[in-house]
């Protein structure tokens, strides 16, 4: 826990960490340790330091969502998450950074700053870049960590934790661990209580978990999986233990490409790992088939109709009574709401709140929200369709490239950025399905590239054992 901490201060550049709660860990580690003296049985996680990204409630614990309108903010009670890892005797080491409210795929758009990847800093990246620099002056060429759960990503990547908590609504967990080099999961919508983790789109919202490999992300989901009478869409069924065995016969697994997501957006070096990924399960003995998703062009606009209007609707809370930020202003109820919702949130959810709301009249529900919801069965059905005809599961890539430089990435706005970087990612959480992103080699320029896996809904433990054998 110590040698965490001061990780952290080491690395506090990055930006990964909103609150660093050291006195809570180490009095956690401290309560661990004397467990373990005294021979009393230990947790699964016991001692072990793990972050949370900052939009899961923690007890006592600020939790801001990295906005305006939520700092100063201390939950009375800790996401179901959360408590079933302290259960487990895990240390809460900190709340990580992310985009304001999740909404963005950069970890760029949070009112604490951006996080700045650990990977610019790593030995093999500085090496090649004296060859080929990316300019005059280093420092303004820092790479992103992708996001929202930038922090988390780079907090496990720098090892300063074991484990980290984040969200995936269309790709947050999965899109920062491809960036990072490390194990992004997000599970099968349901299985894992959303109960405190501060809504996005709550029809596709599930707690990701961000570790360094398979084994440990199957450890966490073991924990975390299981119905929660406080969140109604979590499973009823019972949850058995995720232990993953070592595949050593591949003979009967059917890995399937979709050949829709060979897009002229993908760069070459990705995609000829995604190849030679496809040719190491087919020498290992599985069968790997192309397969067709055809809806999958309409999965980005789906996605942002489908998402701002929950997001129009979930943003409603925060209106200056009830939680966080409220302004000076008291001339007029109203007059309150809208000075404290203009100066609390920033231009990204702002935009969010208006086009949802647009999506939300009379005269276009019908049009926009309604279609976007056919649509979406159309996408899920897609995939229903490929796992029908035999797939067990689907290997493409996570995100397009590696991480890129933050210069770069701020000349697109928020819409087009989210638009381009989740094209591999959102239709899974329309789906409700698990999908892993596992780091599978370095680039030429020495930064990691990561492979998604989907799997079948509540085939987690397949998906799991299929990553780890690739792993
Ligand atoms: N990039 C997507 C968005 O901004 C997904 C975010 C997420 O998964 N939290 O909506």
């Amino acid at each position: 826990c110590q040698k965490c901490l001061s990780l952290i201060k080491k690395t506090k550049f990055l930006n990964a960490y909103i609150t660093v709660s050291e006195e809570v860990a180490l009095k956690q580690a401290e309560e661990s340790e004397k467990r373990y003296k005294k021979g009393h049985s230990l947790g699964d996680l016991d001692g072990i330091p793990v972050a949370i990204k900052d939009n899961f409630s923690t007890s006592g614990i600020e939790t801001t969502c990295a906005s305006n309108m939520l700092k100063g903010y201390v939950p009375p009670y800790n996401a179901t998450v959360v408590q079933k890892l302290l259960d487990q005797g895990a240390l809460l080491i900190g709340k990580t950074n992310l985009d304001e409210f999740a909404m963005g795929s950069g970890s760029t758009d949070g009112v604490f700053g951006p996080v700045k990847n650990p990977w610019n800093y790593s030995k093999q990246y500085r090496e090649k870049r004296k060859q080929k620099p990316h300019g005059e002056n280093e420092d303004s060429n820092w790479l992103i960590t992708g996001g929202s759960s930038g922090g988390s990503a780079a907090a496990v990547s720098a090892f300063t934790c074991f484990a980290a908590l984040g969200s995936d609504t269309g790709g947050s967990t999965r899109n920062p661990a491809a960036n990072c080099g490390v194990v992004g999961l997000k599970p099968s919508y349901g299985l894992v209580s959303r109960h405190g983790l501060i809504p996005l789109v709550n029809s596709m919202d599930v707690p990701g978990i961000l570790t360094r490999c398979v084994d440990d992300a199957a450890i966490v989901l073991g924990i975390l999986a299981g119905h929660d009478p406080k969140d109604s869409t979590s499973v009823q069924d019972p949850v058995k233990p995720f232990m993953l065995p070592n595949l050593t016969d591949l003979s009967k697994l059917c890995i399937g490409i979709p050949k829709e997501y060979l897009v002229p957006e993908l760069s070459s070096e990705v995609q000829s790992l995604w190849f030679k990924a496809a040719n190491l399960f087919e020498s290992g003995g599985a069968k790997v088939i192309e397969v067709s998703l055809p809806h999958t062009s309409y999965s980005i606009v789906c996605y942002q109709v489908l998402c701002t209007s929950e997001v129009a609707s979930n943003m409603a809370r925060f209106d200056g009574l009830e939680y966080g930020y409220r302004c000076d202003i008291d001339v007029s109820t109203e007059a309150m709401y809208a000075a404290t919702r203009r100066e609390g949130f920033n231009d990204v959810v702002k935009g969010r709140i208006l086009a949802g709301n647009f999506f939300l009249l009379k005269e276009n529900y019908e049009n926009y929200f309604i279609k976007a919801q056919k649509v979406r069965r159309l996408i899920a059905n897609d995939f229903v369709n490929v796992f029908n005809s035999g797939v067990h599961v689907l290997l493409t890539p996570t995100i397009l490239s590696e991480a890129v430089p933050y210069v770069e990435f701020i000349k697109e706005d928020n819409r087009t950025r989210s638009a381009q970087n989740d094209i591999f990612t959102q239709a899974v959480n329309m789906a409700g399905l698990p999908a892993v992103s596992v780091p599978m080699a370095l680039s030429d320029q020495g930064l990691p590239i990561g492979l998604q896996f989907i799997g079948r809904a509540f085939c987690d433990q397949q998906l799991l054992t299929v990553a780890k054998w690739f792993e």
